[in-house]
């Protein structure tokens, strides 16, 4: 026996039975012992390790070495151990056992027991024993967990935990996980016994105190001795020894099984780090396999929902075979036949449009290059009026040769590319119109205070010539003008201080013309609140400024002219009140120009001139919309005026007289000089007259002094009767009276005219002028043909003036009879005057049988001093002055040549009986 492999098997009955054999004196233990078994002699080196014996005074019996519940192996005597293995615990010296097995062999009187240490055989085969009761706890465990529903899965790692727990008398013990995506340890699951600390919860995350870890063997954690390297750990473990077991799987260390307070050593020595490597693993393992099952399935369900709602999904493109598969959700979108899980890749391109499909089929060729693909693609719809599907294709290649595969997803962007369209549509409507239009869309980005120009519009070149580039760096105010710069900054200021402004300053173009622009800004803003950009408009104003400016020069030079002018100028509305009047009419109306808006124009007029002039406002109409007269007022401290009015109507849309606009011009002294000369036409006329008016007087005078002397004469006789003398009286009486009126209507007609027109019968006028003329015209022999009007009717003006007319007309008339009776003696010269009306007019024919006119002189009798009689005699005066007087009676003066001679007509308007107001 040499080899003590051979021995052990022998020793540990490996072999099938013990063959007497001798152990060497070198190993184990060797007893002599005698027929009753008492130990006679000790040998190997295992005796030094056996107890010591009370001294006796027999051999000490062998069953005295062992432990108590070995003796009974021995009892009896050597003899009966024969064949026999004896596995025998013997007392150590500290008390503890040694295990020894061996036999018994005779030996000359007695018997030899040959002993072999198999302590380590034991505790392997207990380690055994245990790790196979490990095994089977761990497989539990993994069964458990692996088997159990999802929801039961907590309580179920509790369960395994609190099982592990009594069975190795850990009081807490706590399964920490690291999170796969925020890689922070956590606790997962977790037990504690009644009397155990509360040292963890589940949920709670352990911070960075197992980040430091290798975490490839159990760690022993005792706060007393070292370890000082892991402080937060062992406060993590409330200053407890405590152990921790690692779990590693293919993501690397994963769980931490956490036992404490737990003196492992103590509480569970047979248990080795394998094992407990073991037990961890069967909790981790599984729990982290369905974890990471679940969170993948979770994470599958989100992206099938997404994809559902994005109309998105996933592709596969398999080169070789030129098929693609589809995720179900877009096989279902596009609508394609869903029988086979792939299609042929020309069934997938023919969904595209052809627009885009050769594109989208050359991007595939380079994808198998291993180019990545990003295209936007349509589909190809049988309604054209539909709007366009459009979807994102991107596809990736994964993988290398043989194990390459091309793989993408296509999402369906119609909303995006569509809103685009949209966008860049409006984009571009926007640009064409602001290019078309003198303005300039810029935003100036907000950097620390300031705002810088980042964008202009197209519409900048052609305006200003200048690009983005010209304006950076901060030369935007180089370009303004030196006047403005200052309104710019404060432009600014305003726009970070309020979020808007508005202002208008000038900047010069690339031809160095400065423009004036209009700007309207706006301040953007982030979430927070803080500015990031301004975005505004410049709009050219230049021509409307210009020509604003124009206007209100304009209007400055038409104020000066209004207020300089010499002329009354005023605004009035149609019930006469004054809404403006310039200098000049505040002037005469001794006011001062502030004073006149609200006064009334009709307080200066008389009563019928207002009337008057109401009624001739009252006719203006958008098509007449002038009026010129000449009216007369009475102002305060002055005599009558006389203005020359000209009113011009402002109409409305419906034809309403809003305000009226007139000039006046003052004609008084014009007036006066008419009536001056009127008054002297008048006087000359008279003096004309003297002749015949002698006449006329002396008539009378003749027959009365006739009269007077007659009468003397009878009573010179005595022969004066009564009746006779009373008929003498009579008579001078009445030339008297004849006389009178001659005189009183000299003096009326002498008289200057009344101020206002008055109504009056023209006959009246004629009867005027008869006495007057009547008895010197049949003096010179003259038949005068007189008609009786037959009618009544009344006419404005002044009776004297039309009286002044007739005579003018019957002393033209008697002149020129007189002229052709010289040269031809027998001559019967006549003048007939005669009257005629209808509806609106009068008039009055004044014909003689002296000739007439020469035709050719016809036209130009009424021109002022036009005579054909000699100097002296004949002033031009007359006719003129008569056709003026018509003319400002509303009439109208015209002459023809009759048969025999001329034929004056004075046509005058019939003034209606509603029209007289006095
Ligand atoms: P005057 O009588 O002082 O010449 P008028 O203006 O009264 O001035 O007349 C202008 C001219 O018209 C007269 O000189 C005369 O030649 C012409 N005339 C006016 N009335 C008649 C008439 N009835 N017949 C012919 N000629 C006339």
């Amino acid at each position: 026996m040499s080899s003590g492999d051979t021995l052990f098997d022998r020793i540990l009955g490996r072999q099938a039975a013990p063959a007497p054999l001798v152990v060497p004196q070198a190993i184990g233990l060797q007893l002599q012992l005698d027929a009753q078994g008492r130990v006679l002699h000790m040998a190997g080196p295992l005796r030094h390790a056996l107890g010591q014996q009370a001294p006796s005074e027999q051999p000490p019996l062998l069953s005295e070495f062992l432990l108590p519940h070995s003796r009974t192996s021995v009892e009896g005597r050597p003899a009966d151990w024969t064949g026999q293995t004896l596995d025998l615990d013997f007392e150590r010296l500290g008390g503890q056992a040694l295990h020894l097995r061996g036999w018994v062999q005779p030996l000359a009187e007695g018997w030899i027991l040959q002993l072999l240490d198999i302590g380590d055989l034991l505790e392997e085969r207990e380690q055994a024993r245990i790790r196979e009761h490990c095994q089977q706890l761990a497989a539990h465990i993994g069964e458990q967990l692996r088997l159990c529903s999802m929801a039961r899965l907590p309580e179920v790692l509790n369960e395994q935990l609190q099982s592990l727990a009594q069975r190795w008398r850990v009081p807490c013990i706590a399964l920490a996980l690291l999170d796969e995506q925020d890689q922070r340890w956590q606790i997962h699951g977790y037990y504690a016994a009644h009397d155990a600390p509360e040292l963890w919860h589940v949920g709670q995350v352990l911070g960075t105190s197992l980040d430091s870890l290798s975490g490839n063997a159990p760690l022993h954690l005792n706060p007393i001795h070292g370890l000082s390297e892991h402080p937060r750990l062992i406060s993590a473990f409330g200053h407890h020894e405590g152990f921790l077991v690692p779990y590693r799987d293919d993501h690397g260390l994963a769980a931490w099984l956490l036992c404490a307070p737990y003196p492992v050593q103590h509480l569970a020595p047979q248990l080795s780090d394998r094992d407990w490597l073991m037990l961890a693993a069967a909790l981790a393992g599984p729990l982290l396999g369905r974890l990471r099952e679940q969170r993948h399935h979770q994470h599958l369900e989100r992206l099938e929902a997404l994809q559902d709602l994005l109309g998105t999904g996933w592709w596969e493109l398999y080169p070789h075979s030129a098929e693609v598969q589809l995720a179900p959700q877009l096989t279902a979108s596009l609508q394609l036949d869903t029988d086979t899980t792939r299609l042929p890749l020309e069934d997938w391109l023919q969904q595209v449009h052809p627009a885009d499909r050769q594109e989208l089929g050359s991007r595939l060729r380079d994808l198998e290059q291993g180019k990545p693909l990003l295209l936007c693609v349509r589909l190809l719809r049988p309604d054209p009026s539909l709007p366009a599907i459009w979807y994102r294709v991107q596809g990736q290649a994964l993988g290398v040769g043989e194990n390459q595969r091309l793989v993408g997803f296509m999402l369906d962007i119609s909303d995006i590319k569509n809103q685009e369209q949209q966008a860049a549509a409006a984009c571009a409507r926007l640009n064409n119109l602001i290019a078309s239009s003198p303005a300039v869309i810029y935003v100036q980005r907000y950097v620390e205070g300031a705002l810088q120009p980042s964008f202009f519009s197209d519409s900048l070149q052609p305006l200003l010539g200048w690009t983005l580039a010209d304006c950076q760096n901060d030369s935007l105010p180089e370009r303004l003008h030196p006047d403005d710069r200052e309104l710019y900054f404060q432009r600014t200021r305003q726009l970070l201080r309020e979020g808007a402004v508005r202002s208008r300053y000038r900047l010069r173009d690339s031809q160095g013309h400065y423009h004036w622009l209009l700007d309207e800004a706006k301040l953007l803003r982030d979430d927070l609140g803080l500015p990031t950009e301004a975005v505004g408009l410049w709009l050219d104003v230049t021509e409307a400024t210009q020509s604003a400016e124009l206007v209100r020069q304009s209007e400055e030079r038409y104020r000066i002219l209004v207020e300089d002018s010499p002329a009354m100028i005023c605004r009035y509305q149609p019930d006469l009140t004054l809404t403006f009047g310039n200098r000049p009419l505040a002037a005469y109306l001794e006011c001062a120009p502030a004073e006149l808006p609200g006064s009334n124009l009709g307080q200066w007029l008389s009563d019928e001139q207002r009337e008057a002039f109401v009624q001739r406002i009252g006719r203006l109409s958008p098509d007449v919309p002038v009026s010129t007269a000449e009216i007369s007022l009475q102002l305060p401290g002055r005599e009558h005026a006389w203005w020359v009015w000209s009113d011009r109507g402002v109409f409305d849309a419906l034809g309403r007289l809003l305000e009226v606009q007139a000039v006046g011009r003052d004609n008084t002294e014009v007036r006066r000089s008419q009536l001056q000369l009127m008054q002297s036409a008048k006087m000359a006329t008279l003096g004309e007259m003297a002749t015949g008016l002698a006449h006329e007087i002396n008539q009378p005078l003749n027959v009365m002094s006739m009269a007077i002397v007659n009468v003397l004469k009878r009573l010179g006789n005595g022969d004066v009767q009564v009746d006779y003398l009373q008929d003498k009286l009579k008579r001078i009486d009445a030339q008297v009276q004849r006389a009178a009126r001659v005189v009183d209507h000299m003096r009326v007609f002498g008289r200057r005219s009344e101020i206002e027109q008055q109504p009056f019968n023209p006959a009246q006028a004629v009867d005027g002028t008869l006495s007057l003329l009547a008895e010197a015209m049949r003096g010179k022999g003259v038949e005068l043909r007189i008609s009786d009007f037959g009618f009544e009717v009344q006419v404005q003006g002044y009776a004297d003036q039309l009286e002044q007319v007739l005579i003018n007309l019957m002393v033209n008339a008697r002149d020129a009879l007189l002229g052709k009776r010289e040269k031809q003696p027998d001559f019967q010269p006549w003048i007939a005057l005669h009257a005629e009306r209808d509806t609106h007019k009068v008039r009055l024919w004044v014909e003689d049988n002296g000739g007439g006119i020469d035709p050719r002189l016809l036209e130009r009798i009424f021109e002022p001093f036009f005579t054909t009689k000699p100097v002296g005699v004949g002033t031009g005066l007359g006719l003129s002055v008569s056709y003026g007087i018509v003319e400002n009676m509303g009439g109208y003066l015209s002459v023809e040549n009759g048969t025999e001679g001329a034929r004056f007509c004075i046509e005058l308007p019939i003034i209606q009986a509603d029209q007289i107001t006095r």
